[in-house]
């Protein structure tokens, strides 16, 4: 095990999902993608939630994004690698945006946690009207450039008005976000009556999970405060007045948790490994509906 030496955390006294004061042990997770510190998961007694506990607050989470490879940088396109990467990238927003938007006509569309920027400017090239909030700055600056409009810090948010947006996005985010009672209801307050919000999260009960375990990449600690999966999820958005209209799979996951969670295991013919553990996580999911990351579709009462 790694030696854990930690700045000052955060404890959660509550389950941010159902409340309750009862948890155990869940597991300790090293982070494998940057520190190598351990941190600690703890699970409802009650409702199952899984959340990383104690975690590093909003003033000292930054050292744990310190890495180039966080935000997906605009590779150049010289290389037989790069050209791989760019065409699975361009597939992969295509089918996002196909399920996110497939009971919508374009119209207004949010993006939070916009991160480089590629889902908000394929929205824009299909006719939508965009906005974006993204908290890491130097991607604030890139993406504003590049879709000629100003992104917005994630407190911003309350400057919407109230029944605004048709479609609001969160791909992978909502298990970075601190203040998750705050983003709920900011969320539900300026989605439109008919609109839809779309929660993409990693999946702990999928096949790729099981198999990986503790270097499972979609833990990702100590930058994941929260573990979710279908039942947890839907009864927290409830609270916010959120049903789930529809779960859609998310099939490229697989294959990309899968080869970050080789490289930590560091096993010799790791891409190999990979592409076959994200083939049988699918195939598996076709039975169980468990694929390595979940699209959830919302929609308010
Ligand atoms: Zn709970």
């Amino acid at each position: 095990m790694f030696h854990v030496k930690h700045d000052p955390m955060k404890v959660r006294n509550e389950c941010p999902v159902c409340g309750s004061k009862a948890f155990k042990n869940f597991d300790q997770i090293p982070d494998y993608f940057l520190t190598k510190e351990v941190f600690t998961i703890d699970q409802c007694e009650i409702c199952g939630f899984l959340f990383t506990n104690p975690y590093p607050p909003k003033e000292t989470i930054g050292k744990y994004y310190q890495s180039d490879l966080y935000l997906s940088h605009p590779k150049s396109a010289f290389s037989f690698l790069a050209i791989i990467y760019n065409l699975v990238k361009k597939i992969n927003i295509h089918s996002k945006y196909k399920s996110a938007s497939s009971k919508l006509a374009p119209g207004r569309v949010l993006d939070i946690g916009c991160g480089s920027g590629d889902f908000l400017y394929y929205c824009k090239e299909k006719g939508w009207e965009i906005e974006g909030i993204e908290p890491h700055e130097e991607a604030r600056v890139f993406v504003s450039k590049m879709v000629k409009k100003e992104i917005y810090n994630p407190d911003r948010i309350i400057e919407f008005p109230d029944n605004h947006f048709e479609l609001i996005t969160m791909w992978h985010v909502l298990e970075h976000v601190d203040d998750l009672d705050f983003q709920l209801q900011q969320v539900s307050r300026v989605l439109k009556k008919n609109g839809r919000l779309i929660l993409a999260l990693p999946n702990y009960q999928s096949y790729d999970c099981l198999y990986y375990k503790r270097y499972w990449a979609g833990w990702d600690v100590p930058r994941h405060l929260y573990h979710f999966e279908r039942n947890t999820i839907q009864r927290l958005s409830k609270r916010f007045g959120l049903i789930s209209e529809e779960i859609i799979p998310m099939r490229w996951d697989s294959f990309y948790v899968s080869l970050l969670s080789e490289k930590y295991a560091n096993h010799s013919f790791s891409f190999f490994r990979a592409m076959l553990s994200g083939f049988k996580s699918n195939r598996k999911a076709k039975v169980s509906g468990e694929y390595s990351s979940l699209l959830y579709v919302f929609k308010l009462k």
